[in-house]
């Protein structure tokens, strides 16, 4: 599985950290995403899938 986010959509929700903090962080700057892990271990997958879903702004996706 590969994780990509678009920062230009990401409007600073924070869902993706809380859902996954080994995965998204938020930047210290603005607040928007911060990708720290492009590929999940086996056992991150299914949340980098949830915050997919949980991204009000359509900013992250994923391709297996
Ligand atoms: S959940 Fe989406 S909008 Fe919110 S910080 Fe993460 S990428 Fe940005």
């Amino acid at each position: 599985m590969k994780v990509t986010v678009d920062r230009t959509r990401c409007v600073g929700s924070g869902m993706c950290v809380l859902t996954e903090p080994d995965i998204f962080d938020q930047s210290e700057d603005d607040g928007t995403v911060v990708l720290l892990r492009e590929v999940p271990g086996p056992d991150q997958e299914d949340k980098a899938r949830d915050a997919v879903h949980l991204c009000p702004a359509q900013a992250i996706s994923v391709d297996d």
